[in-house]
């Protein structure tokens, strides 16, 4: 099977977990190109290229990676970023030692009027400048290395914020994740006999806001109307994104009252709470439909009933909630 980068990062650092070396920058990219096999290419002053060029493999073919997995890259990350910040500094404490030496070398040669003395100057300066020159090269190449293994952390993390099931504009979760969270929580519902409300949430006229503000006021909107949503939200709940502009709620403990009433909330919040894009404020509205758990139904067609009642929402004109029969 084709490695993937994130792949062969996942097993770079376990196997820097189990022989207990330091995550340095240097041992991340040599156990990687160990373990990929690939070419190492010459640490010479090139900017840092992508290692791997080919598609990555569906989804089923990669190891689940969990939160922890995510908590040591970012444990990483900060080292390799403080290692970097050391670096420099040491640099430039180095090369401002250096540079003193020289420049009193250089003085001290421009007034000599002895050959000897000027020689012996001379030799000196010239190695000086020579070990100036190392300690930049030195670093140079440090620097180099670190990039490349900060890419391909960076490279990682976003392959990672996907396989973890979310939604990489709005943090909210995918498709998958609603599958996962949906199941779960109508077997908790079933097993403990308490409520579970859905609601399908949809913005009202959003290809308007594309084509008056363009694409990028309707990203921000997006990131806007999921903020607010996780606003009026419990810790317990859930946010997906459903699909384009459209999100999906799932409030276990709760009934079509309670569901109405966070909605209602939802509602209110969003009046007051324009999106201010480029110095202009944007409003927009939503439409709901909100469906509670009957006995023995499944996910699928809770999910259908609460599109039906959406779909109900929107026909009789929009800004609506609407709770299914
Ligand atoms: P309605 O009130 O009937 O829901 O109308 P609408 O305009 O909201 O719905 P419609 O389905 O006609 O258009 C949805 C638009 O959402 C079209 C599509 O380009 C846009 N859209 C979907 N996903 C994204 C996205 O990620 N970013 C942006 N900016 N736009 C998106
Ligand atoms: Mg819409
Ligand atoms: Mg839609």
């Amino acid at each position: 099977m084709a490695q993937t980068p994130n792949v062969i990062g996942m097993t770079v650092m376990q196997r820097l977990k189990e022989t207990g070396e330091p995550p340095t920058p240097e041992n991340y990219e040599r156990l990687y190109y160990e373990i990929s096999g690939l070419p190492r290419p010459a640490i010479a002053a090139q900017p840092a290229a992508p290692v791997v060029t080919e598609a990555p493999p569906p989804l089923e073919e990669h190891t689940q990676p969990g939160k922890e997995f995510v908590a040591e890259m970012m444990g990483m990350l900060r080292q390799m970023l403080q290692e970097v910040t050391d670096k420099t500094a040491t640099l430039a404490k180095d090369i401002g030692e250096k540079n003193k030496d020289l420049t009193g070398n250089v003085t001290s040669l421009k007034s000599s009027r002895d050959k000897n003395e000027i020689l012996r100057l001379l030799s000196t300066v010239v190695m000086q400048a020579g070990g100036i020159q190392h300690t930049v090269e030195a670093s140079h190449k440090d620097l180099v290395a670190t990039r490349q293994a900060l890419t391909s952390m960076q490279e990682e993390l976003a392959e990672t914020r996907q396989l973890l099931n979310e939604d990489a504009l709005t943090g909210a979760l995918n498709r998958r994740g609603l599958d996962q969270t949906l199941m779960r929580e109508i077997a908790r519902a079933q097993r403990l006999g308490v409520k579970l409300s859905l609601a399908m949430v949809d913005l009202d006229f959003f290809k308007k806001v594309n084509d008056q503000h363009g694409h990028e006021a309707g990203d921000q909107m997006l990131v806007h109307f999921a903020g607010l949503i996780k606003a009026v939200l419990r810790k317990s709940d859930a946010l997906v994104r459903y699909g384009g502009e459209e999100f999906t709620l799932i409030l276990p403990d709760t009934d079509a009252r309670g569901a109405h009433f966070v909605l209602a909330r939802l509602q209110q919040l969003m009046s007051k709470s324009p999106l201010v894009f480029e110095g202009k404020q944007i409003n927009t509205t939503f439409s709901a439909g909100i469906a509670t758990l009957r006995g023995d139904e499944n996910g699928h067609a809770l999910l259908r009933r609460a599109d039906e009642a959406l779909y109900v929402a929107k026909d009789g004109g929009r800004n609506a909630i609407k709770v299914a029969a």
